[in-house]
């Protein structure tokens, strides 16, 4: 129990008069694309998050994992909690991978064999049965709520990342998936954070110019190809990246195809470095 106080995230104090960084009232073009895409992801289910409301008022709260009635709101039952891995700190310094023994080495064979473009790549759980359930139900539009668990899970897996990051940059979903799933997971993450911790969040700065084949029977190197070309920061936004350290918000990190592109990308646009931070991790036994 003591671990699962601890992933909450609540020793680590948000932003004094932290709120919502985009307001009507910055009107520069760039800012109102901002605003319109904000509310573009929060209103296309009213019903449901009306209904939610309503739930949350008149009904008790619900484990976001298997919706059996727990004391407080935004969190698991002890039962589904159990089926969760936290990331440990003895892990590559720079992909993140976890080691299952403690090693002198910083890096894993992996980074040391490719240096990744990202500098950190860190996740709060391993992706299993535990954390994969819960990611879909998020990722389906069945639970929305649980956007709020996961940046506590990520602020307190990672704090440093927190710390040092100029801007997030959610990782953007093609247009056909966004409109299958009506929002985009990362972005709603990396909302929270942003509103809990005073970071700018960038909605827009990269943009996904080509959908991309899914992916489940692709080697890693096969995925960096992938997804290489499938992203871009438009001429007119590098400058919203440009000198800051920013931070990639995901959901999954799989084999950090997706991040590498990304961070290619913004890399490019003059970034002065890309840490990256997703919910769950991949490990391949
Ligand atoms: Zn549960
Ligand atoms: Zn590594």
């Amino acid at each position: 129990m003591l671990r699962v106080m601890a992933y909450r995230g609540d020793h680590i104090k948000p932003a004094e008069g932290a709120g919502e960084h985009i307001s009507p009232s910055n009107h520069t073009p760039s800012k109102l694309r901002q605003n319109v895409r904000v509310r573009a992801f929060r209103t296309p289910w009213p019903a449901k998050a009306f209904l939610a409301r309503v739930r949350d008022v008149i009904l008790p709260s619900q484990c976001l994992g298997c919706a059996i009635v727990v004391e407080s709101p935004d969190t698991l039952c002890p039962d589904c909690w159990a089926k969760l891995v936290m990331i440990s700190p003895a892990a590559c310094q720079c992909c993140g991978l976890p080691f299952s023994f403690e090693q002198d080495a910083p890096l894993c064979g992996e980074c040391i064999r490719l240096t990744p473009p990202f500098t950190r790549a860190r996740a709060a759980v391993i992706y299993n049965d535990g954390s994969r359930h819960l990611i879909m139900a998020f990722k389906h539009g069945d639970r929305p709520e649980a956007a709020r668990l996961f940046a506590r899970w990520m602020v307190a897996s990672s704090p440093e990342l927190i710390a040092d990051a100029d801007v997030l940059v959610p990782v953007p979903l093609d247009t056909k998936r966004l409109f299958k799933r009506r929002f985009n997971q990362a972005a709603l993450i990396a909302k929270h954070i942003g509103r809990d911790y005073d970071i700018p969040v960038l909605f827009d700065t990269v943009e996904r110019i080509r959908a991309t084949p899914s992916q489940g029977h692709l080697s890693p190197s096969q995925r960096r190809r992938n997804v290489a070309g499938a992203f871009a920061v438009p001429k007119s936004r590098k400058a919203q990246v440009q000198g800051k350290r920013v931070l990639l918000i995901d959901d999954v990190y799989t084999t950090g195809a997706t991040a590498w592109a990304v961070t290619r990308q913004l890399n490019k646009a003059g970034a002065r470095a890309v840490d990256v931070l997703t919910t769950a991790r991949v490990v391949r036994t």
